[in-house]
């Protein structure tokens, strides 16, 4: 493992088991790896070359080079990130709503298992909540939180700006560091959702990863 990746030391391995019993209390599977490259090799060996698969925006996904791996084997991958155009942005977010199988980050998970996600357009939480088959949500320790005012805390003060920051939009909180629940046109915040369990016990999977990644 890359040291510079490593968190702190509060996510020690029974704190690792909690979060991974409350998310199975809620429906959702929890596995956990030591790094991202573990991550991967257990995702492209989950998901079978003939199936689809759409991609959720996400620093974390883009720095495992998940689309380009599943593309260079076969997969027919959604991943608007790809996309040369706003026609094809569109195109490429509604085919990732039907894919077999979707794969995204996350903003924020709190240790009992509630993850939270803010969206600007809200395709990726739409994906995460119906539509594919299976979800796999990957995420670094970084984003794991005691509870769930923290995740949301999060979501709102780290995730949010940055986000508006890599997107090139300049709403209060990218100078400010911290959110004012804008009214700016260039908002990036429409969607909060909370995901607080599933229904289908096989669809949703989170890898929890031991080293950080995104933001
Ligand atoms: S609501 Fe506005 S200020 Fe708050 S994080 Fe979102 S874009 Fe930034």
């Amino acid at each position: 493992m890359n040291n510079d990746m490593k968190r702190g030391t509060w996510m020690e391995k029974e704190n690792v088991d909690v979060l991974i019993k409350n998310l199975a209390d809620r429906n959702i599977e929890g596995y956990w790896f030591e790094d991202f490259a573990a991550a991967k090799t257990k995702i492209m060996n989950m998901i079978s070359v003939s199936e689809s698969v759409g991609i959720g925006n996400s620093i974390t996904l883009k720095n495992m080079e998940l689309s380009f791996e599943l593309s260079k084997r076969g997969n027919l991958v959604f991943d608007k990130t790809l996309a040369k155009n706003k026609e094809e942005i569109r195109a490429l977010k509604r085919k990732a709503l039907l894919s077999d199988w979707y794969i995204t980050g996350t903003n924020a998970i709190s240790m009992d298992g509630h993850i939270v996600n803010m969206d600007h357009s809200g395709n990726r939480v739409a994906a995460m909540l119906y539509g594919p088959n299976h979800v796999i949500v990957v995420i670094g320790i970084n984003k794991v939180t005691k509870t769930l005012d923290e995740a949301i805390y999060r979501v709102r003060n780290i995730a949010s700006p940055k986000n508006a920051k890599r997107a090139g939009m300049n709403p209060p909180c990218v100078d400010l560091e911290q959110c004012v629940d804008c009214k700016s046109p260039e908002r990036v915040c429409n969607n909060l959702v909370i995901i607080e369990g599933q229904n289908d016990k096989k669809r949703m999977k989170v890898f929890i990863v031991n080293e950080n990644n995104g933001f």
